[in-house]
């Protein structure tokens, strides 16, 4: 094959593509993106699309724990945790997110997505296999691919599917076994049945790892997460989390036995090859883990609206998936249905964001619920969806 020099050609054809595909992603500019009402694009808007989901985004506490750590230790470490970059502050933060999870051990990386990448690709290699739901998260899927491992997928909570898999893991000869999930879902909503998996993993030798990034902070006692929740933290051999959701600062961890992290802190590239994160946000991920814990009364009421913005929309017959939890999809036949119900919901000021292939299979807006929200802000929000559902539904049955 001769090479292809007409680079331009390449990239007008497949830009066009996506746009023809209704696929095609832009940029769309936010103001104070973490509070109930938000500018988007200079419109005021009712927001709910952001995973401030107790609130603690710019809490004064984080605030200035972040200031103090930036007067004190400056703006950057400018140096990989392994050459110069692991401070006292690191240290004493690791320890905090072990005592959190209670682990053994953590290791913080840059964040979630790193942490996904870095974790799958230093445990697994081609002659093991990951077990995974076809719906989780992209940096699953991309850790994964980079470690070389088979991939199989089971289907989306499917506990028969997902022992199909590891007999068939079994019977393939791999060396081993890790099922990964996560534990809500980020772009459904619905809750992983941790108490199935717990058993096929036992039964079957493999190891767990579970990703809480959109259930920690916002389930669990003290907000420590589903496999809490659902008493299994103890046999879930990896922990992982982002603290750029609930925990409203950045940076992600895994957390597990002493010896396992160990052995990631040694083969990890997206722990290895990367500077260590700012003082400034080692300061603020320490401040907002008490105040996590401290969250009882934001977590009670995040249910509580949760189930009142669930029931509302069920009442009107708005096909919501399976969705058990303060992330709220309103699911579409198609990409365009999805596309326009988000901007009729714009005009009716409220903020939901079209979700679209590849990031999912079937197209949807999904909508996040805050404990800030007021309850007068919901009922506004599930009447505005209401009117933007049918206005699209009927739509769709004129251009039939
Ligand atoms: C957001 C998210 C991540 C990535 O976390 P970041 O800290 O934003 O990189 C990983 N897994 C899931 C399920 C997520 O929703």
């Amino acid at each position: 094959m001769t090479i292809d020099t007409n680079w331009e050609n390449f990239i007008e054809e497949e830009l066009s593509r996506l746009s023809f595909k209704n696929l095609e992603r832009k940029l769309y500019k936010v103001s104070h993106p973490t509070n109930t009402e938000t500018i988007y694009e200079g419109k005021e808007v009712l927001n709910f699309a952001s995973s401030n989901y107790l609130g603690l985004a710019g809490h004064p506490e984080i605030n200035k724990a972040m200031k103090d750590a930036l007067d004190k230790h400056g703006t950057s470490t400018t140096a990989s945790r392994l050459i110069t970059g692991h401070t006292t502050a690191v240290e004493k933060l690791e320890k905090q997110i072990a005592s959190f999870k209670e682990t053994e051990a953590a290791l913080l990386f840059s964040n979630g997505y790193m942490t996904n990448l870095g974790v799958i690709s230093a445990l697994l290699g081609r002659h093991d296999v990951v077990i995974s739901d076809r719906l989780n998260h992209a940096s699953i899927v991309d850790g994964i691919r980079i470690s070389g491992a088979q991939h199989y997928r089971y289907r989306h909570m499917d506990s028969c599917h997902l022992e199909t898999m590891l007999k068939k893991a079994i019977m393939k000869g791999f060396r081993k076994v890790l099922i990964v999930t996560d534990t809500v879902f980020s772009m459904d909503g619905d809750s992983a049945k941790l108490d199935d998996i717990l058993y096929l993993k036992d039964k079957y030798g493999a190891a767990l790892m579970l990703d809480e990034a959109h259930a920690e902070g916002a389930i669990g006692p003290f907000g420590r997460g589903l496999a809490y929740k659902m008493n299994v933290h103890k046999e879930t051999d990896l922990h992982m989390g982002t603290f750029s959701k609930a925990f409203g600062v950045y940076g992600g961890y895994i957390a597990g036995k002493r010896t396992w992290i160990k052995f990631i802190l040694n083969k990890s590239r997206s722990f290895i090859y990367t500077t260590s994160l700012p003082p400034s946000i080692i300061g603020g991920i320490s401040a907002s883990i008490p105040l996590v814990k401290k969250s009882e009364t934001a977590r009670r009421q995040l249910d509580e609206k949760s189930i009142f913005f669930r029931k509302g929309l069920i009442k009107l017959g708005i096909p919501i998936g399976n969705s058990n939890t303060h992330i709220v999809p309103v699911m579409f036949d198609n990409e365009l249905q999805a596309i326009n119900f988000s901007k009729k919901l714009l005009e009716f000021k409220v903020l939901g964001v079209p979700i679209r292939p590849p990031t999912v299979t079937t197209a949807r807006v999904r909508l996040t619920l805050m404990a800030t929200h007021s309850i007068e802000q919901i009922s506004r929000a599930i009447k505005a969806i209401e009117m933007a559902y049918e206005s699209v539904r009927g739509e769709s049955v004129l251009y039939k």
